[in-house]
């Protein structure tokens, strides 16, 4: 017996790389921002008080939580912060699954959902998405400890918004369980689930700054549902670390709530973009999902290429996209959406690389 058999063992979730020489790659394998946060970003981090760094934080993120909560039109305790969605989707998990019945989700999705579960020793059941990586509706009316679904999904890109009721009716039929809904993406054109929160008390919806609001190094996601919710959250959260948000994070965080005009203009850029890249990839003889995110989920034409032999590539050409040697994954792309110019090399690299 060694207290390395005691040890707690996980095999942990494996993010995209991160270049160290970012300047040399055109980077779209983590679905970041290409374009910069809101110039009141940077005019508060000028203005930051240093000083300041010598006090903690305030435990409830108080001011942020409040500008966030006044901007969604939901009460403050309604409304909990987190260090990035993964914080706070990991705190969600570790409250509210916690039965003897399985936790569900679909095959293809974040892949962080059984990590989390592995490691607080949470049981979970995977339900395939149809062959076209929508939910099966009736697979979630079923028995269960929780629910967690990403709408729009990862890494297909897809949404669920062509049945209006579709979260609703999953929510309705499972009053014993917390259904987690990750809308991540939303921004990006998806159809979010906020209105719910004030007509059922077991649904949490999760955001997070990394993606539309180009905040992805800053470390913000916050949740919002009913307060019973958020106070069973915050009771764990205060459980293990009471600060987790930094002074910084959260003066930033304000400043970025400040300029929502900027961040829909880019928003609406990096659609643009996305449509573009969709398009010339399907001319190409691409299969590529209908994306209401910040990326596309693409398989090369198989008679010509495939998806691994693309990756790697692409990669030789200092173009980083995401390939999973997974079922159902590995004959696909997922692609960040950058700028046009990285758009444009990337459509380029690909014509190289298919030319052979
Ligand atoms: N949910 C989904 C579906 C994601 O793709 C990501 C990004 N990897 C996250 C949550 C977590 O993002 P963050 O922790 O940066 O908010």
């Amino acid at each position: 017996m060694s207290w390395e058999d005691k040890v707690r063992k996980v095999v942990p979730y494996t993010p995209g790389e991160q270049p160290s020489d970012d300047h040399k790659v055109i980077k779209l394998n983590t679905n970041e921002m290409p374009y910069p946060p809101s110039p009141k970003v940077a005019e508060a981090l000028a203005a930051f008080d240093v000083d300041s760094l010598r006090l903690y934080p305030a435990p409830d993120v108080g001011p942020l939580r409040d500008a966030l909560a006044a901007r969604y039109g939901v009460e403050a305790d309604e409304m909990f912060v987190g260090v990035g969605s993964d914080d706070v989707l990991a705190t969600a998990f570790l409250t509210f699954f916690n039965s003897d019945r399985p936790v569900i989700f679909p095959d293809i999705t974040y892949s962080f959902y059984d990590v989390w579960c592995d490691v607080y020793r949470i049981t979970y059941e995977i339900k395939k998405l149809d062959e076209e990586f929508h939910i099966v509706k009736s697979d979630y009316l079923t028995e269960n400890g929780g629910i967690v679904i990403a709408n729009p999904n990862a890494p297909t890109g897809v949404s669920e918004d062509k049945d209006v009721d579709f979260i609703e009716d999953i929510v309705k039929a499972n009053p014993d369980s917390v259904v987690i809904v990750d809308e991540a993406y939303v921004d990006f054109g998806g159809v979010s689930a906020l209105p719910l929160i004030d007509k059922y008390d077991n649904i949490l919806i999760v955001r997070t700054f990394s993606k539309s609001r180009a905040f992805a190094g800053m470390r913000i996601g916050f949740a919002m549902g009913n307060s019973r919710l958020i106070k069973y959250m915050n009771d764990v959260k205060y459980s293990i670390n009471s600060y987790t948000m930094n002074r910084p994070a959260i003066e930033l965080g304000i400043a970025a709530l400040s300029d929502e005009e900027y961040y829909a203009d880019a928003v609406a850029k990096v659609v643009k973009t996305r449509e573009w890249t969709a398009r010339e990839l399907r001319d190409r003889g691409f299969t590529v999902t209908d994306s209401r995110t910040n990326f596309v989920f693409a398989a090369p034409p198989a008679d010509r290429i495939s998806a691994r032999e693309l990756f790697s590539g692409l990669k030789k050409r200092n173009i980083y996209v995401r390939w999973w040697d997974k079922d159902r994954l590995r004959d696909r792309l997922r692609i960040s959406i950058g700028t046009d110019e990285e758009m444009q090399a990337l459509i380029k690299a690909v014509d190289e690389i298919m030319k052979g």
